[in-house]
């Protein structure tokens, strides 16, 4: 075991040498003497010594408890004093500096020994306490932090539910209220608020449950072999039925087939979600492209639009549930489907990025494992 390390300060030069040998004599290494509070301090970040043995009457302007008060505050070590008579005054001053220990001159060796070792052990004790203390802390900390990310989380939820929920509620009041009045083309246009209201709250609670599932159980996904080639190529054929000619998706690769284990509805959602934005955030008429760019142990996916671009400063927060940047103006959404795409990527242990320019155009780059059979 490593010897204990002793910094002494003594400014009589007799008693400092008589203290030196003695501790030797009693298994410890001196790792410095100092003759003023000032040089302890300086000694004591120098050497790192485990515990000072320190005189009160020292040399200089500061005495020895001042410098034991700068000591235990700033490096945290045991202080032991040593003095010869001290007055009232001067105890309490001790007393209040909460040192580890103190020592009358003259003492004998076996209290000198008796002291240091309690003083080590009572600051091990105090040490760990303290850590302990941190610890809780932290925990406290990050429960704290959930707690508000969650209720945060709820109130935005409730608002994101109340918009519909408001549209379904007027337009059956009105088609109850004034039916007789109503002319038939005016009466399907409110069962047709009803009809997107009911659709914008049943996608709202899928993203939200696809996102709590995937929270909640980070470990459950399942891979399958899927030739990563044929997947992107339907997905953007059935994408590009759904958008109507508005725009057209191309999809470009460097490979012919890509056999990777991955889970197939995690992979939907999160390409689903990247071109979707792609579509929605770019002006009818505008390309967008996906790009797969396989490697042997890994591939890329590059989701690339000349839409309206993500203002900079929005880009730190944007996978956040519910953000939505401030140049989206009138397009609908909630702000889920990044978030949903970044737990997708993640739970099969990818990542995703973003690069943007705003008014240009941005690319959305997902990169996976491929998770080969004999991995
Ligand atoms: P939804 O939950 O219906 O997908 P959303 O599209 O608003 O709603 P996200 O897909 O999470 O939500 O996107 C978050 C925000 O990121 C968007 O509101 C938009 O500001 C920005 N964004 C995402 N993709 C693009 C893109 N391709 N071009 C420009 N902005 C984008
Ligand atoms: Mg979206």
């Amino acid at each position: 075991m490593a010897r204990t390390r002793i910094l002494v300060v003594e400014d009589e030069q007799i008693v400092a040498d008589d203290l030196r040998e003695t501790l030797e004599i009693l298994g410890y290494e001196v790792s410095g003497l100092a003759v003023s509070g000032e040089e302890a301090i300086a000694k004591v970040a120098a050497t790192c010594p485990n515990l000072v043995l320190m005189d009160i009457r020292l040399e200089g302007a500061m005495d020895g408890i001042e410098a034991s008060h700068i000591i235990q505050t700033d490096f945290q070590l045991p202080v032991i004093y040593l003095t010869a008579n001290a007055d009232r005054a001067t105890l309490e001053r001790v007393k209040q500096s909460e040192p580890f220990g103190y020592l009358m001159k003259p003492f004998s060796e076996k209290s000198l020994a008796t002291t240091i070792e309690i003083a080590i052990a009572r600051h091990q004790a105090e040490l760990k306490v303290r850590q302990a203390l941190k610890t809780v802390q932290a925990s406290k900390n990050a429960a704290e932090k959930l707690a508000h990310e969650k209720s945060e989380y709820l109130c935005l939820l409730a608002h994101e539910l109340r918009n519909p929920l408001t549209a379904i509620k007027f337009a059956a009041e009105v088609l109850q209220s004034h039916s007789e009045q109503l002319p038939d083309d005016k009466k399907m246009r409110y069962v047709q608020r009803i009809h997107t209201a009911t659709n914008s709250l049943n996608k709202l609670l899928e993203d939200v449950l696809t996102l709590e599932h995937s929270n909640a159980s980070p470990l459950q996904w399942s891979p399958l072999e899927v030739d990563v080639v044929g997947f992107c190529e339907e997905l953007i054929e059935v994408l590009q039925v759904n958008c109507d000619d508005h725009h057209t998706l191309t999809f470009s690769s460097n490979i012919e087939q890509y056999p990777a284990f991955l889970d197939e509805k995690l992979l939907w959602h999160l390409l689903n979600n990247l071109l979707s934005n792609a579509i929605k955030y770019s002006p009818a008429g505008g390309t967008v492209f996906l790009k797969l760019h396989g490697e042997p142990d890994r591939f890329s996916l590059y989701i690339s639009d000349q839409g309206i671009g993500i203002p900079p400063q929005t880009l730190p927060r944007l996978f956040e549930a519910f953000y939505r940047a401030g140049n989206v103006g009138q397009i609908p959404g909630t702000g889920l489907g990044l978030a949903i795409s970044k737990q997708c990527a993640e739970l099969q242990g990818g990542s995703i990025s973003v690069d943007s320019t705003l008014g240009q155009g941005t690319t959305f780059t997902v990169v996976l494992p491929r998770h080969k059979k004999e991995q």
